[in-house]
């Protein structure tokens, strides 16, 4: 029989990284985030070659202090949650110290940052792959912090080839990721550019640090996207399962509101794609499947043809779901998921049904 022997663990962080890296959507996602915790209000995107060669985010938050520098990147390591009572009071994206560690063992990842007190004087940071510091260098910069990440998967040959090959469609889910994260981060300007081969630069789209959802998503789809948008304002209640009910047994009422826009119900108002629907619980981007199908179900029985337009923010007590499920945090265990989705097709039927049906004079 074959020795039982721990794996070394530089082949473990290797694995457990490509569980929190899995795509370019979660390079992305991962230090958007951190600029957002980081209270930023500019937050600039690039890309060369659509992220193969590099994705970059650069923001004008608080900056990593110098006595931080040692442990930014090691495994675990975070500024945001120091234990397992914390999660439910949790007001940030990150708290499992688990990215830039990742970002480490996964590709060429660099960090220059500036705290507002150091500016002009920045710290340029490279890591080994273990996510140990193994270089600081003063440079100029300004306030915040530039997040570097070359060639993503360079020590993933397989998932390497797999991303060469599927690029295209890879960017483009990339960047609708990224307009969720645009159009929900009202009072920060977002931008996004991208550099194909010699091609200059390209704007992919950029918002203006606006108030609102609504102006944000004018900045990203247009304003003519906009007007065919209602409000979405729905208040949802419903009985939690037995399983939720408080000991004591007083009668509970689950209640969740959503807040957004969404597509009127008529055609001409939707669209062929349903590649414009975001999700959000408490302000998380999140993918939420069972959700978007309720929505799509109700919506195509008022409009047979087309996929609507989504934005849409469910706001809820922290209990009553758990982000912690996946490492990449995308993935939301909604408690009472069943009777929430009756209740949300109820409401949205409702809703609907109450809306302005007249067809836009341009499809009559
Ligand atoms: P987490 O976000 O879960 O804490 P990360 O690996 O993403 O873990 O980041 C580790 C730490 O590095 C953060 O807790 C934060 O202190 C610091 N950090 C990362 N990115 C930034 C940034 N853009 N601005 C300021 N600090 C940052
Ligand atoms: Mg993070």
């Amino acid at each position: 029989m074959a020795t039982i022997k721990a794996i070394e663990a530089r082949s473990v962080h290797q694995i457990q990284s490509g569980q929190v890296i899995t795509d370019l959507c979660s390079v992305a996602k991962e230090l958007v985030e951190n600029s957002l915790d980081a209270h930023a209000t500019t937050i600039e995107v690039r890309f060369k070659d659509n992220g193969l060669d590099l994705i970059e985010v650069q923001d004008n938050g608080g900056g990593i202090a110098p006595d931080n520098y040692e442990s930014v990147a090691l495994k675990h390591y975070t500024s945001k949650l120091a234990s397992y009572d914390d999660l439910s009071s949790l007001n940030t994206f990150g708290f499992r110290g688990e990215a830039l560690s990742s970002l480490c063992a996964l590709s060429d990842f660099q960090v220059v940052t500036a705290q507002a007190h150091q500016v002009p004087v920045a710290t340029k940071l490279e890591f080994e792959v273990s996510g140990k510091l193994a270089k600081k260098q003063v440079c100029a910069g300004r306030k915040g912090t530039t997040a570097s990440v070359g060639g993503i998967f360079k020590r993933l040959p397989v998932r390497r080839r797999e991303l060469e090959k599927n690029i295209k469609r890879e960017y483009g889910k990339v960047v609708n990721l990224l307009h969720a994260y645009a159009c929900i981060s009202t009072g920060v300007s977002f931008s996004a550019r991208n550099t194909v081969g010699k091609t200059k630069n390209v704007t992919v789209f950029s918002t203006n640090g606006n108030r609102t959802t609504k102006e944000n998503i004018a900045n990203v789809y247009g304003a003519k996207t906009l007007s065919a948008l209602i409000p979405l304002e729905l208040e949802l209640e419903f009985e939690p399962s037995h399983a939720m009910k408080r000991s004591g047994g007083e009668d509970v009422v689950n209640k969740i509101q959503v807040r957004g826009h969404i597509s009127r119900p008529v055609f001409g108002e939707g669209r062929q794609t349903p590649d414009r629907q975001m999700f959000f619980v408490n302000t998380r981007p999140c993918a939420l499947p069972q959700i978007a199908k309720a929505f799509n179900e109700v919506y195509k029985s008022f409009n047979v043809s087309q996929s609507p337009f989504i934005f849409a923010d469910f706001q809820m007590d922290t209990n009553a779901y758990d982000v912690n499920v996946s490492p990449d945090k995308r993935t939301i265990l909604l408690h009472d998921a069943g009777a929430l989705i009756d209740s949300l097709k109820v409401s949205l039927a409702q809703m609907f049904e109450a809306a302005d049906q007249t067809v836009p004079q341009s499809q009559v």
